[in-house]
């Protein structure tokens, strides 16, 4: 709504006036056109050779894959929100061996511009090291949870509840708390910024979510990891990392039906994100 308009209709033409506005105060503006946003995936590091049987539920074990480490950012003129966070403390590096690897904030910056200062949200997906770990690299930002993920994970002082996560994360996801900018979505289909809406059902973890934005294609799906691979979606196949099987595969085939175009679910790992949209920069995709 313009400030114009709004004003004109609860001055009921009065003040427009007496302000010397004249009458084009009383039409009625464009219609503001409801939030979008652009939506890109930066790619931030390579997990060379991983098991494709530790994603995709029936895989051949010998097959393997060199999974993409990635975050998507949603940008409007409001908003700039990251949907994950990487991850970046060097425990991580040697257990993992990454290849690649930039910080995820250092990749945003190479890619899109944007500083750190800058992202106003992180939807967190689910508490996983490689998607949360990074949540602490943007200061300013509110970082978003499910309610039934955190406080299934996380303990009142930031204790480990589940060793799903780590136990720096849990810490660090208490001091975002203590901060007050952790927000807590209340389940499936939640609207929690303007033309974004939340999703559950997937069970990668005890309430893992995946992510709905509107953008100038329609709905695109940021699946996360509840779905790995392209693999998942197009054959119907469960992720191999499920707390229930039939729930993450019927989640899968609504996350089709949910976004504009099947074309436009994004999966958590696959390198083909980045062969199957336009390349902005190396490592960087527009999805919408
Ligand atoms: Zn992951």
């Amino acid at each position: 709504m313009s400030r114009v308009r709004r004003f004109g209709f609860l001055a009921f033409g009065f003040l427009p006036w007496a302000m010397g506005l004249g009458p084009w105060a009383l039409t009625p503006g464009p219609r503001q056109s409801p939030a979008q946003y652009d939506v890109h995936a930066v790619r931030f590091a390579t997990l060379p050779a991983f098991r494709v049987s530790s994603l995709v539920a029936d895989a051949d074990p010998a097959r393997r894959l060199d999974i993409a480490m990635m975050v998507w950012v949603l940008r409007s003129p409001e908003r700039v929100v990251l949907v994950d966070a990487g991850f970046y403390r060097d425990k991580f590096m040697p257990q993992w061996k990454p290849v690649d690897y930039v910080r995820p904030s250092d990749a945003l910056k190479a890619g899109l511009g944007i500083e750190a200062d800058q992202v106003t949200d992180i939807i967190v997906t689910h508490v996983h090291w490689d998607h949360l770990d990074g949540a602490d690299l943007f200061p300013r930002a509110k970082v978003w949870l499910q309610r039934e993920e955190y406080d299934y994970y996380v303990g009142p002082g930031g204790e480990v509840r589940n060793r799903a996560i780590d136990p720096e994360d849990a810490a660090m996801v208490a001091r975002i708390a203590a901060d007050g900018r952790l927000m807590l979505a209340d389940g499936d289909d939640r609207e929690i910024l303007p033309g974004i809406r939340v999703y559950t059902g997937g069970r990668h973890t005890f309430a893992s979510q995946h992510v709905g934005a509107r953008t100038r294609s329609g709905t695109v799906i940021l699946a996360s990891d509840n779905a790995y691979l392209f693999e998942n979606l197009e054959r119907g196949v469960a992720i191999a990392a499920t707390i229930d099987r039939a729930a993450n595969v019927a989640a899968q085939a609504r996350m089709l039906k949910l976004a504009a175009n099947p074309k436009l679910v994004v999966p958590g790992h696959d390198p083909a994100v980045f062969d199957r949209f336009p390349l902005v920069k190396p490592g960087v995709v527009r999805i919408d």
